[in-house]
């Protein structure tokens, strides 16, 4: 059995007061022994804020970035060791923006990977085509390369990574992938992780991403091979964000 995740990325939104405001509702919402897994990334500045309100609940926090070496002169940049200081849990890695917004290749998304799992936190490690590239037919070769981060990896370091399949045409467009379509990915990336991992692969979680809404999130929910979502826009509100949870939960 997995535990579904469902994962709140906030993206470059929300200062110090408004984060407060989200976890003290989140916190709220959430009953005790909620089925399923929550992690919230807020921007760094506002980690200590999410760390005071959600420390000792059952929601988990995690950081949306961070440089794959522990310091140096990276001017900018955030680490792994500094992060753990606010006891982040996940790191989002290979997210679509940070793909073409700041031209992170495979290789860099790779030494994040690892430099995630040599710390003990948890990976979602984001993966999913262009338009151009699904309409070429090449959504499936694409997704592949990007999994080749995984090179490396131990099936029992596997276990501390979820993948997130993100159409990055579907990313705050407000056009999801169509449920069919997701299951298909999630299928084939289960496939990929079997061939390379054997039995552990039933054991990784697979989020869908792009465009969730508590509208639509059980119909990917009861996809076989889907496991949770993780959710930009819808978010950032909490009460929306907890219903798309809930949702999952059903
Ligand atoms: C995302 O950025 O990971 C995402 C899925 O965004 P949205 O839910 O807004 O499409």
């Amino acid at each position: 059995m997995r535990v579904p995740i469902v994962a709140a990325n906030w993206k470059m939104n929300k200062v110090q007061a408004e984060a407060r405001a989200y976890c003290r509702r989140l916190r709220e919402l959430v009953p005790e022994g909620f089925p399923v897994e929550l992690v919230v990334f807020p921007p760094f500045t506002a980690l200590g804020v999410v760390r005071e309100v959600l420390g000792g609940s059952q929601i988990k926090w995690g950081a949306q970035n961070a440089h794959p070496e522990s310091k140096g002169a990276f001017t900018g940049e955030v680490s792994l060791p500094m992060l753990l200081e606010y006891g982040i849990s996940y790191l989002i890695v290979g997210h679509s923006e940070r793909r073409n917004i700041f031209g992170e290749p495979d290789d860099f998304i790779a030494k994040k990977l690892r430099s995630a799992l040599d710390s003990g936190v948890c990976s979602i490690l984001c993966v999913g085509e262009k338009l151009e590239e699904r309409r070429a037919g090449k959504a499936r070769e694409v997704v592949e390369r990007q999994l080749a981060a995984l090179a490396g990896v131990s099936a029992e370091e596997l276990e501390r990574v979820v993948i997130a399949y993100e159409p990055v045409w579907a990313i705050g467009t407000g056009v999801p992938a169509r449920p069919e379509d997701a299951q298909e990915m999630a299928a084939s990336i289960r496939r990929w992780l079997a061939d390379r991992f054997g039995d552990t692969a039933e054991k990784v979680r697979i989020q869908y991403g792009g465009s969730v809404k508590p509208d639509n999130a059980g119909e990917y929910l009861k996809l076989p091979d889907i496991d949770g979502a993780l959710v930009g826009g819808a978010s950032l509100d909490p009460d929306t964000f907890f219903a798309i949870a809930r949702e999952v939960a059903r």
